[in-house]
């Protein structure tokens, strides 16, 4: 492993993080198990970033991918007609809760908001925006402008005019203590006031995430994207729900994050869990919205046979197995098991069904309990704006047994750094 990573080292860009004291490599994956090159297993709560959202070697899933290949076709051309594209755009747009929906495939979570930001700013004719503090929208230059993140703002240029809504959890910041009620209400007048202070002409959109990913699985109080929404639509801007973290069940009480507020957005974008691992991402608006595009926008791999016929099986396996009660019965194993173990060090323990962040006391103690869970046979993520929070997305068909298991591995490990 040293010789891989002085390899790797050697020819990649320091900017790009590497987990781990003593990095890893995967190299095989059975359900919600992953085993590295020594041989080690681990239980996978990070699974690719949330991207292995039925673990891993599904049958369902390798099967539709296998007979894809036998084909002959792993790819062609998207101006072709392609048959499971189709069909996954007709069951997407029909579970989507958007009205008279179409939906435009890309290759990544980053393509998908530029793609939705392209959609909203054409048809406002504007290209002043909304986005939320702390937030991560992607890597391209459209994206990263959007995202209130410093630390992932790999370029200080903007194509856009941005200004940013106060948003996120009530242990700092404007919202520090505040009632559900209350935060409502601070939200609206913040909104307000970012509008009547910091825009100009018209503004095309807010991007939000309904549960802040990157952010540290932050979030609001329900009915938020509400109070939001109806003071745009006095002004005609358009919400777009970043779903890519939230969406296909992981929050357990709903399909999409945004359907905990009340409110449906204008433009919703996909990614990561749809394609199990493979590069499957897209957006998703009313028509009278999508249309309005000037000219012709095309991806050479957005929506590609294999990966399409990858998400047809993923979403038929969700829907079919109702693993969006399986995240919130999961989910509620280790959220309640979390919150019962009490420890000193948990400042918080927040999240829905299978999106469930821990905050710690300090960076020290985050990166303790990080090393120690690896070293126990757990994968967790890491993050938030202050670098204080243990990050979970396991797959959303993990059973109960693994969830208990985790739990084990993670209270002790929160015990050994108390
Ligand atoms: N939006 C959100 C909410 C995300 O969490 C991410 C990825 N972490 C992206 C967009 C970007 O997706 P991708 O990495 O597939 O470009």
């Amino acid at each position: 492993m040293d010789e891989l990573l002085r390899r790797h080292r050697d020819v990649m860009p320091s900017w790009m993080p590497i987990y781990y004291d003593e990095p890893i490599e995967i190299v095989t994956g059975k359900g919600a198990r992953v085993t590295d090159s020594n041989g080690k297993s681990y239980l996978d709560f990070f699974a690719g970033v949330l991207t292995n959202s039925l673990g891993y070697d599904l049958d369902e899933v390798r099967e539709a991918v296998e007979r894809q290949l036998r084909t002959g076709i792993v790819h062609t051309s998207t101006l072709y007609l392609i048959r499971q594209q189709v069909e996954l755009a007709e069951k997407i747009a029909r579970h989507s809760g958007i009205p008279d929906a179409r939906v435009f495939f890309t290759n990544s979570g980053t393509e998908a908001n530029e793609a939705a930001l392209q959609v909203a700013t054409n048809a406002r004719r504007s290209s002043t925006i909304l986005a939320v503090r702390n937030s991560y929208h992607g890597r391209t230059a459209g994206t990263i402008a959007v995202t209130g993140n410093r630390a992932w703002s790999a370029s200080a240029l903007s194509p856009f005019t941005v200004s940013y809504l106060h948003s996120g959890d009530r242990l700092r910041g404007l919202f520090k203590g505040m009632s559900d009620e209350r935060y409502l209400e601070a939200a609206a007048e913040d909104l307000r006031e970012v509008l009547a202070t910091t825009t100009a002409g018209a503004v095309a959109c807010l991007i939000a995430e309904p549960i802040q990913g990157v952010g540290g699985f932050t979030h609001g109080p329900d009915g938020l994207l509400r109070v939001w929404k109806e003071i745009l639509d006095e002004h005609g801007i358009l919400l777009i729900s970043d779903e890519v973290q939230t969406g296909w069940g992981r929050t357990g009480e709903h399909f999409w994050g945004y359907q905990a507020h009340g409110v449906t957005p204008d433009l919703l974008t996909f990614a990561k869990g749809i394609g199990n691992g493979f590069a499957l991402a897209g957006v998703v608006g009313r028509q009278s919205v999508m249309e309005q595009v000037q000219g012709i926008s095309f991806s050479t791999f957005g929506g590609n046979p294999v990966a399409t016929a990858a998400g047809n099986a993923v979403l038929d396996y969700i829907l079919d197995h109702d693993l969006q009660a399986n995240a919130a019965r999961t989910g509620a194993i280790l959220l309640d098991g979390l919150r019962a173990a009490g420890s000193p060090i948990v400042v918080e323990v927040r999240g829905r069904g299978l999106m469930i962040g821990i905050e710690l006391t300090s960076v020290a103690k985050t990166n303790a309990v990080f090393e120690s869970c690896k070293r126990d046979g757990l994968l967790v993520g890491k993050g938030g704006l202050y670098g204080t929070t243990i990050r979970m997305g396991p797959p959303l068909n993990l059973t109960e047994e693994e969830a208990r298991e985790g739990l084990e591995i993670l209270t002790m490990a929160l015990r050994e750094h108390a």
